[in-house]
């Protein structure tokens, strides 16, 4: 008796006041006006009245759901109007527990998933929560109702679930607004008959109801009529009871330590991901639908990107095969407004070789001569330059050689034939060291060309220039200057430098340059911004996909507007919240992510059995991947913020 002295009593309100309005030019009106009451710890109090006088606000005030406009909660000794929302929410799961009229239980979750909502929150492990959850059922008499959901129950089952959810953390302090309100008469005394074992057991319980028969089973009654306590019957009465499962003494030692320890970051994740993956599976058509946004953003872009790629390499790949990335040629142009037409010489042939960076510099002319050799003829392409020929069209020689700068100096008369020429005059066999006529000159077979890959390439006989303008085409002219350069990187300062040579030499630009390498650059740049166009068309779609996630969030924050309210009367705090939501986004993104990058991979796969070039890149696929998931954080962020934000008492209220 002495230490009960001592302990200060549960809960103590002085001059309590409500209203509610007040903002915006609406009129205030007080609910509550001065509410004094003070109640121990072991206490069964019955607050009974007229529907409409308050005792639901009331509630609501005692179990920490929503703040008195005026006066004073003192709760185990401690004024509680300071409190900050998680310190409050600290005290809602590890002191109270609520039991509604209208059960609110969480639709998406079976009764044993219910019932551990409140220890999820305090970071109660798994395997023990689950074990206390069937021990509280079956003591309730649903020991066998564990896997049903909600809607699955009748209605004395699901007050008697949320009886057990009340007693998942101990429940010290019951609030029953109504119990039996919504059930038949029956089920209404099984609850009453809980209630009082309850109370025999050392909770303390306040219910709360309008009928004064079942206010009547408590041991104290106090009455409220229109915000203002007008009976308090019992409250001097000594506690004959058990002794109270709280001890007002030490409670509030625990809080400090209480707030700050949740459950481990990993256990929050899991159960966060464990409660998402049920909701979107409960509305899986719409989760489905929003998805397709990412799947679609993804997949676009891992696809484009590949293809994009993939064709720009298959140019470069070609044009490397040719020698065309170092290649470019210089040939004669009109020049003055008489349109005079010029020519390039051997000596600027020479000029060009002396530029910086120019590997090889030669004179080139085509034209057709008659070929005759083992009593055939035909008119075959014939393609004249400088020794160097073979290494700039990048030649390979099937048999033989190709001609040297000594054959070019002495004028040799000497051919080499291409891969379809040789076969067309001699069948396969070995025309090196054989004579054939071109325009009745006799010319010495020296090599004959492998395939080169290009039709053009393969139908011509290659021979020196010098033989060729002097001996069979009869022009000292070049058609063209060839040029292979060192380094393709430089090729613009290469072509401005011997414009420059060439231009003081003739004294005005009478030629002019076709430059491959800057083109195929050209073309290369044009698809790569090709394929950032495209890639851009992806991202949009992620974004539309993003605003999808955002929408089904904020619709599912509004849907389950009451939902948030039973997590947080069950001691989630607005961070638990915050992180479901986002988790649930995220999980989103991350599923449509995932799918978008394998559809992509198969559209890729496909096409390469097309034929179409495709080159895979890891890096576009994290980035679609990484970009899937920002869009699922950043759109998520938004509608779980509004969610954690929600008051309690409103969220409760809402549907
Ligand atoms: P009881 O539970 O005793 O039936 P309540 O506490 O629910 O009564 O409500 C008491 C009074 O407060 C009622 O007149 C009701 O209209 C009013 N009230 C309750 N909640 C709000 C609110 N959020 N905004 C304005 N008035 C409210
Ligand atoms: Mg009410």
């Amino acid at each position: 008796m002495e230490d009960q002295h001592q302990a200060p009593p549960l809960i103590e309100l002085t001059g309590l006041r409500k209203s509610y309005g007040g903002q915006e030019g609406e009129p205030s009106v007080e609910i509550l006006h001065g509410i004094d009451l003070t109640i121990r710890a072991g206490e069964f109090v019955a607050i009974v009245g007229a529907s409409g006088s308050g005792k639901s606000t009331l509630m609501h005030i005692l179990g920490c759901l929503d703040r008195a406009s005026a006066g004073i909660y003192r709760f185990s000794g401690q004024d509680i109007s300071s409190f900050a929302a998680d310190e409050l929410a600290w005290l809602r799961r590890e002191a109270f527990g609520f039991v509604f009229q209208g059960y609110h239980l969480i639709r998406t979750l079976d009764a044993s998933h219910n019932v551990q909502v409140p220890a999820v929150y305090a970071g109660t492990p798994v395997e023990s929560r689950q074990e206390r959850a069937q021990a509280l059922l079956e003591r309730l008499g649903l020991g066998e109702r564990g896997g049903h959901r909600p809607g699955q129950l009748s209605g004395g089952q699901q007050q008697r679930v949320s009886i057990a959810r009340a007693l998942m953390n101990g429940g010290h302090v019951i609030l029953a607004d109504e119990p039996t309100g919504a059930l038949d008469s029956q089920s209404g005394v099984e609850v009453m008959a809980l209630l009082r074992e309850l109370a025999d057991a050392g909770h303390t319980i306040i219910l709360i109801t309008h009928d004064p028969a079942v206010a009547a089973q408590a041991r104290r009654v106090v009455r409220i009529s229109d915000g203002r306590i007008v009976e308090d019957r019992g409250a001097s009465r000594p506690e004959a009871a058990a002794a109270p499962s709280l001890d007002t003494r030490h409670f509030m030692a625990h809080m400090a330590q209480g707030v700050a320890h949740g459950a481990s970051w990993l256990a929050d994740v899991r159960e966060a991901l464990g409660s998402a993956w049920k909701t979107l599976w409960v509305s899986r058509f719409r989760t489905l639908l929003t998805l397709l946004g990412i799947v679609i953003g993804v997949a676009s872009v891992i696809v484009l990107m590949a293809v994009g790629r993939g064709a720009s390499e298959d140019m470069l790949q070609k044009m490397a095969a040719f020698g065309n990335t170092h290649r470019m040629s210089i040939r004669p142009d009109t020049y003055g407004t008489r349109g005079l037409r010029s020519v390039l010489t051997e000596a600027d042939v020479r000029l060009v070789r002396e530029v910086p960076n120019v590997d090889i510099a030669m004179p080139f002319l085509t034209g057709n001569a008659m070929l005759r050799a083992n009593a055939t003829d035909a008119s075959t392409a014939l393609w004249s330059m400088g020794h160097e020929g073979a290494r700039l069209f990048n030649w390979k020689l099937a048999r033989g050689m190709f001609f040297s700068a000594e054959d070019e100096a002495r004028i040799a008369t000497v051919v080499v034939l291409g891969k379809t020429v040789s076969e067309r005059f001699f069948a396969g066999q070995n025309p090196v060291g054989q004579y054939v006529l071109l325009n009745s000159v006799p010319f010495r077979v020296i090599g004959e060309l492998a395939e080169t890959g290009e039709p053009d390439g393969d139908n011509l006989v290659a021979i020196p220039f010098a033989t060729a303008s002097r001996r069979v085409l009869g022009t000292p002219y070049p058609g063209l200057i060839q040029v292979k350069v060192h380094d393709p990187e430089r090729i613009s300062q290469t072509v401005a430098d011997l414009t420059e040579v060439l231009i003081q030499s003739h004294r005005v630009k009478d030629f002019a340059v076709a430059n491959n390498p800057a083109r195929a650059k050209q073309q290369n740049e044009a698809a790569r911004q090709q394929s950032l166009l495209l890639a851009l068309i992806a991202g949009i779609s992620l974004v539309v996909g993003g605003i999808g996630i955002m929408n089904i969030m904020l619709m599912a924050v509004k849907e389950r507007t009451r939902e948030i309210g039973i997590r947080m009367a069950t001691g989630a705090r607005q961070r638990d919240i915050q992180r479901q939501f986002i988790t649930e986004a995220v999980m989103v993104s991350v599923v449509g992510g995932v799918v978008g990058v394998v559809i992509g991979l198969i559209v890729g796969v496909v096409l390469i059995a097309w034929d179409v070039p495709v080159i895979f890149s890891i890096r576009a696929m994290l980035l679609a991947f990484g970009c899937a998931v920002a869009t699922g954080l950043v759109f998520g962020f938004m509608p779980a913020r509004q969610a954690a934000r929600l008051d309690p008492v409103v969220a409760l209220a809402g549907e």
